[in-house]
């Protein structure tokens, strides 16, 4: 599932090849993916492309909203016409870097823009998808979100804050929850968790302040070394230029011993796998 790294590698891109783009068609091939409504909103402008937490957020014209979740299997693919769509059913062009994720049966939205180039959405589990806001709705939708932990916002004063008002829970559980810290799922918290030193089988209320400051730190280093190497691919996550290669560098997650050669363990917490070295954790 892509968390904050993925996302906003992907949200920079779009940024690249959409931004100010006109949008002159939208085809809809699964509704129950992509909010039929959308349809209606053409011709209109892409004004802004920003992310929130784990969701993109399309700004068109007269404050209307596009709203997507990738999930576990979205993907953008962006082509610069309209000949080369062909090419994305066409298994002699398969791109290891994107595996068979693009492919056009996969494709679920398609934008069509005025300079003859196109955006395809692919989704092969179907989860998530596009849902269009008012600046309102949008605003009550997000409204749920905690702070953004790559912000100016995000201070050492502020965490220190947010953990004093929850003492009793779960430190990575808290590191996940996006009702307090959004964008880091179960990838990244274990592989700020190894960095910190800290076990993932910790409460808050055990942490020490230079435990919290190191956390900190080390929160903040990994997601933007992650977003550096445009985030990590596991499953099938891509981004619209190929995979992401922080995988590289995880020290944990999907690991069997940690980077000191000691064996990792595997435990379930708040209903999720967790590898974490009993060794380098304290
Ligand atoms: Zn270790």
């Amino acid at each position: 599932m892509p968390e904050l790294p993925e996302i906003e590698t992907i949200v920079r891109q779009l940024n690249r090849y959409i931004l100010n783009k006109e949008i002159i068609k939208i085809n809809i091939y699964d509704e129950k993916v992509v909010d039929k409504k959308i349809k209606d909103l053409v011709p209109t402008k892409i004004n802004k492309i920003f992310r929130r937490g784990k969701s993109i957020i399309l700004e068109l014209n007269n404050d209307r909203y596009l709203l997507v979740h990738l999930r576990m299997t979205g993907h953008f693919h962006y082509l610069d016409n309209l000949n080369n769509l062909d090419n994305l059913n066409n298994l002699n062009n398969f791109d290891q870097n994107y595996g068979p994720y693009r492919f056009k049966k996969y494709m679920v939205s398609r934008f069509d823009f005025s300079d003859g180039s196109f955006l395809t959405h692919n989704s092969i589990r179907k989860f998530g998808g596009i849902k269009f806001f008012n600046k309102e709705g949008l605003q009550e939708n997000l409204s749920k979100l905690g702070i953004e932990p790559l912000d100016d916002g995000f201070t050492l004063q502020s965490f220190k804050e947010i953990l004093t008002k929850k003492l009793t829970m779960n430190v990575k559980s808290l590191l996940m929850d996006q009702g307090i810290i959004v964008g880091i799922g179960n990838i990244y918290a274990q592989e700020i968790l190894y960095l910190s030193g800290i076990s993932p089988l910790r409460k808050v209320s055990s942490l020490s302040s230079s435990e919290i400051r190191k956390l900190y730190e080390d929160l903040r280093k990994i997601l933007k070394s992650a977003i550096k190497h445009q985030g990590s691919t596991v499953d099938n996550y891509s981004n619209l230029e190929g995979k992401g290669n922080f995988q590289n560098y995880h020290n944990v997650y999907n690991k069997v011993v940690c980077k000191m050669g000691h064996k990792l363990i595997k435990v379930v917490i708040n209903g999720r796998g967790t590898t974490y070295c009993p060794d380098c954790h304290k």
